[in-house]
């Protein structure tokens, strides 16, 4: 678990904002961590120190899985791999198209970037109801390697997300919950 100081920190920076992007949606904007460098490198560490030597790649969910990801990636002295939405990333591609509340969306990764038999950390800054998440662990699985683990910044925990993890058997971690 995050050093108590650090959840305290984020909790004070981290802002919600009621009902964007639409009526019932308590969003979670993590864009004030970026104006304290100091506070970022905490954050950076924590989320290092829970995969160190567990992990052979990190893949970062887009977008907001990027800015805390190839850090995460760098410092850990591992490949980072890209999970985009569909059509941004050139041929070729492994994808995978997952629900949501309404239609459906697909996420995509550059074919051969994830190596068979890889440990992969997940990684993203909010885990909300999972499924995009779950759909980047089945891309990675898709490619003979394993999920390892799981991370977050944020956690909310009424939507349940955790579950649809729960088959891959990774560990999964977040910072601070809600
Ligand atoms: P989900 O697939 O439902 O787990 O949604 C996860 C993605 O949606 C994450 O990449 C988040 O960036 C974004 N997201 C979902 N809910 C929120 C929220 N309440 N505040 C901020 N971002 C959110």
């Amino acid at each position: 678990m995050a050093a108590q100081k650090l959840i305290k920190k984020l909790e004070e920076t981290i802002e919600n904002i009621p009902d964007f992007p639409i009526p019932g949606i308590q969003f979670k904007d993590i864009s004030p961590i970026f104006l304290n460098p100091g506070l970022y490198e905490e954050v950076i560490a924590d989320l290092v120190n829970f995969s160190k030597g567990k992990v052979d790649a990190v893949c970062g969910i887009e977008s907001r899985g990027y800015l805390f990801g190839i850090a995460i990636a760098v410092a850990l002295e591992v490949p980072f791999i890209l999970i985009r939405k569909a059509g941004k990333l050139p041929p070729p591609v492994i994808s995978e198209k997952y629900d949501l509340e309404y239609g459906s969306a697909i996420i995509e990764t550059r074919e051969g970037q994830i190596k068979p038999g890889e440990r992969i950390l997940i990684h993203d800054d909010l885990l909300a109801t999972g499924g995009t998440t779950e759909a980047a662990a089945k891309l990675v699985e898709k490619q003979g390697a394993t999920v390892a683990q799981f991370s977050f910044l944020i956690g909310l925990k009424d939507l349940n997300g955790k579950e649809k993890l729960d088959k891959f058997n990774a560990e999964v971690y977040h910072i601070l919950e809600y």
